[in-house]
């Protein structure tokens, strides 16, 4: 089968990491059936510098004809980059909201999972790791309040500002869903994370919610309040499956999951829309410091290809073999800079981005 893969090297470090994500595709397309064709797309300060706009819109098109896109981080260091003297509509991030409001990216989902080999970087007590965590949070990512009306003015004189937070029930429902049917192909559990004992948006989600989770009887599924889910996230994370919230919520949830993993080189992300079609990038942003020294490790977009295998391309079992191949390379003790410093004290070897790319894609080749 053909499948239109969608590139996006980014900036800083991105082009570095993706190459050798795009290198993991190839391997698993060299090992099956499957033909992957790849659409170079533009986005961020290298689209500014080549176009004069963060996403043009032949970008958006481009964008648009693929099965799904796998991106490098984009933006640069915010305090010497011109890039950052430009109006806020004219700068790198500007050009990632669009593309996800363009191709309708209401869902993103990032997965916590404690490396057993990376235990030391975890900041939590060894008690409380137990045999580890393994979970995804989903946040909804085009409503609530960063997309509401806001206002600020002067009221009886005292300069006030508002944000609304507005949420509908189809909304809810297409994130729901997602949650339950990526919970079905994961632990079968979903926890709802809201504020209903106070906010009305969070009443209206935990009945949609619960409509949602009438259609899928084989899923185990709870409610929690956000204030006492930031507590269980540091008090036991092992109870966690699939996170299910709110923009705002999920925003703050995702960080101090990620936290807790100790480290965020390592971790993934996808952002859907209610088609197959899904946007796939590394958690963490693009490093300018480190840009062009090939150190930077490029487990998460190597990772972020393998949720895109799987989630976009439906490959299950080829999203599996990447992601065995990196916990076999961590098992043999090879590691990339950031993740070395964490772990010292064992006999381990430090590798480039590309050995660590090579690495990773041999193990792959023995499948
Ligand atoms: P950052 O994640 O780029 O870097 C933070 C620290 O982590 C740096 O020391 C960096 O060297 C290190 N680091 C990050 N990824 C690494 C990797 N794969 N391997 C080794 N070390 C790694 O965060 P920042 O410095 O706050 O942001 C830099 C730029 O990235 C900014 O322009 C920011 O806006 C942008 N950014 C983009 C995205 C995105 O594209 N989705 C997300 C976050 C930040």
């Amino acid at each position: 089968m053909n499948q239109r893969i969608g590139i996006i090297y980014g900036d800083g470090i991105g082009p570095e990491i993706v190459t050798e994500a795009k290198k993991v595709l190839e391997e698993v397309a060299s090992l099956s059936d499957h033909n992957f064709t790849y659409e170079e797309i533009l986005l961020g300060g290298v689209s500014i510098d080549a176009c004069g706009e963060p996403l043009t819109d032949e970008a958006v098109t481009r964008a648009k004809s693929c099965d799904a896109v796998l991106m490098g981080s984009i933006g640069g260091d915010t305090t010497t980059s011109p890039w950052y003297k430009l109006p806020p509509h004219l700068r790198p991030e500007a050009g990632l909201l669009r593309i996800r409001k363009e191709l309708n990216l209401f869902a993103n989902i990032r997965p916590a999972y404690l490396y057993q080999e990376l235990k030391e970087a975890c900041p939590l007590k060894e008690e409380i790791i137990g045999e580890g965590f393994d979970m995804v949070i989903m946040r909804e990512l085009t409503g609530g309040l960063y997309f509401g009306n806001r206002e600020t003015k002067e009221i009886d004189g005292v300069l006030t500002a508002m944000d609304t937070l507005m949420y509908n029930e189809n909304e809810i429902r297409r994130i729901a869903i997602k949650a339950f049917e990526i919970a079905g192909k994961r632990r079968g559990k979903v926890t709802s994370v809201d504020k209903a004992n106070v906010l009305d948006s969070s009443r209206l989600w935990r009945k949609v919610v619960d409509e949602v989770a009438g259609d899928y009887k084989g899923i185990s599924y709870e409610h929690m309040l956000v204030d006492n889910a930031a507590m269980q996230l540091v008090r036991n994370p092992g109870q966690f499956d699939v996170v299910l919230t709110e923009n705002m919520f999920g925003d703050i949830l995702s960080d101090e999951a990620s936290m807790i993993t100790g480290s965020i080189g390592m971790l993934p992300s996808a952002s859907l829309n209610d088609t197959k079609f899904g946007l796939y990038e590394p958690s963490h942003g693009s490093a300018p410091d480190i840009a062009g020294k090939n150190i930077a490790n490029p487990i998460a977009t190597i990772l972020s290809a393998a949720m895109l295998l799987r989630f976009s391309l439906d490959l299950d079992k080829e999203a599996q073999w990447v992601e065995e191949a990196v916990q076999q390379v961590l098992k043999e003790g090879y590691r990339t800079a950031d993740i070395y410093s964490k772990t010292a004290g064992r006999a381990l070897s430090k590798l480039s981005c590309t050995e660590m790319g090579e690495k990773i894609r041999k193990h792959i080749s023995r499948k």
